[in-house]
């Protein structure tokens, strides 16, 4: 497992290691790493020769400077999660290695990504498909690994992958959640225990209510607070915020 933090030799190294026969999984992440990504980090290693792990808390798409500062960065703890699989190489760069052009050069998505997280969060997924789109530049992956977790994120990176013609495969994996149901994030480890509590009552009432209206209500009369709950195409997701953090999840109905 060896650690590389400049996007031009990553880049270089992947590109010998094609012309060998390799084939490359990726998997993109935040750090702080738990069960939920070490799901995508199995299914590649499966699937492919050659595994790298990105670890990079991606400032531009984050609308608020405090939210930014409050991510959890566990950088000797993840190395130690990940010395248990096998991983290649771990991709750990800083944010003037990535964005050499000042984030002047951006991905915009004009009609899913104003939508859910895109409409309470301004310019979050314009800062996600960027960084996506240079990790994929520089891994140039045969297959990349994103959660359902993040449902909309998936589904706009799965049809930005399509307009611009990247040869990459995305594959989704489905939620890791924990014995209560809750879906498993970097963020819950910022949570009270009467937070977390909480964030267990959100995800099984988003699971188990009739509709978004019983929803809202039950959510509200135990205090959680609701950024949204709608339902598209047959899949119902919420954002609630408990002890300051921001909590989304989803489920099919
Ligand atoms: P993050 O570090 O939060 O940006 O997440 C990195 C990747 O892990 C994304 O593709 C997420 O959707 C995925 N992920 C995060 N939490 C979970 C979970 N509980 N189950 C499955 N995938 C997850």
């Amino acid at each position: 497992m060896e650690i590389i933090r400049d996007p031009l030799i990553l880049q270089k190294l992947v590109l010998e290691k094609k012309s060998e026969g390799h084939s490359i999984g990726f998997v993109p992440t935040m750090g702080a790493l738990h069960q939920g990504h070490i799901s995508l980090v199995k299914k590649s290693c499966e699937e492919n020769t050659l595994n790298i792990v990105s670890i990079f808390v991606n400032p531009t798409q984050f609308n608020q400077q405090e939210d930014f500062d409050n991510y959890p960065q566990t950088l000797d703890a993840d190395l130690r999660i990940l010395s248990d699989y096998p991983v290649d190489f771990i991709f750990c760069p800083n944010k003037e290695s990535l964005y050499p052009d000042n984030y002047n050069y951006t991905v915009q998505e004009h009609n899913e990504s104003q939508l859910l997280c895109g409409k309470s969060r301004p310019g979050h997924f314009q800062g996600v498909l960027t960084v996506v789109l240079k990790l994929l530049n520089i891994v140039q992956p045969t297959k990349a690994y994103f959660g359902e977790k993040d449902f909309q994120q998936l589904q706009l990176i799965k049809n930005m992958v399509a307009a611009f013609f990247i040869p990459t495969q995305i594959v989704s994996v489905p939620i890791v959640r924990d014995y209560a149901g809750l879906a498993l994030s970097s963020r819950n480890q910022r949570l009270s225990p009467q937070g977390l509590e909480k964030a267990q009552l959100f995800a099984k009432i988003l699971k188990d209510a009739a509709d978004t209206t019983s929803a809202y209500k039950e959510l509200e009369s135990n205090h959680i607070q609701v950024d949204y709950l709608e339902e598209i195409h047959h899949r119902r997701f919420g954002a609630v915020v408990v002890d300051n953090v921001r909590l989304i999840d989803n489920v099919q109905i």
